[in-house]
């Protein structure tokens, strides 16, 4: 399978679609999920092109897979949810539910 780049996070990413991101940095960004499963529910994406973590985890530079993670943490830190707690989610692949096919971690908080 090949990266599809007319999926939505791409085109969201290439600020095709508007999107207010909560944070931003070179690896990384961040928004509010639309429907949120959770009283907090932020995605993360990595500005790299990988359909899932498998692929990041593939073919991604350590340096891209160390500036996804960090954006993670900072993101939940910027959500004031270091000490509160929260939980980080990937779905790999549409047998787990994935429905879009650009990596992102959602963060999920406030049980
Ligand atoms: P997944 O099932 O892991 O691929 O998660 C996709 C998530 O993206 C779902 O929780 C959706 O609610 C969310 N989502 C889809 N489109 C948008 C959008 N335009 N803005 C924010 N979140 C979205």
């Amino acid at each position: 399978m090949t990266y599809n780049p007319d999926n939505i996070f791409a085109k969201i990413l290439r600020k095709e679609i508007k999107t207010d991101f909560i944070y931003e940095d070179d690896y990384a960004v961040a928004f509010k999920d639309i429907h949120p499963k959770a009283p907090v529910h932020l995605l993360v994406l990595p500005k790299g092109s990988y359909m899932d973590y498998t692929d990041m985890l593939t073919n991604a530079s350590e340096e891209e897979i160390l500036g996804f993670s960090n954006a993670i943490v900072a993101v939940a830190r910027q959500n004031n949810l270091i000490e509160k707690g929260y939980r980080i989610v990937f779905n790999v692949g549409s047998g787990a539910g994935q429905e879009v096919p650009h990596l992102h971690a959602h963060i999920l908080a406030g049980f």
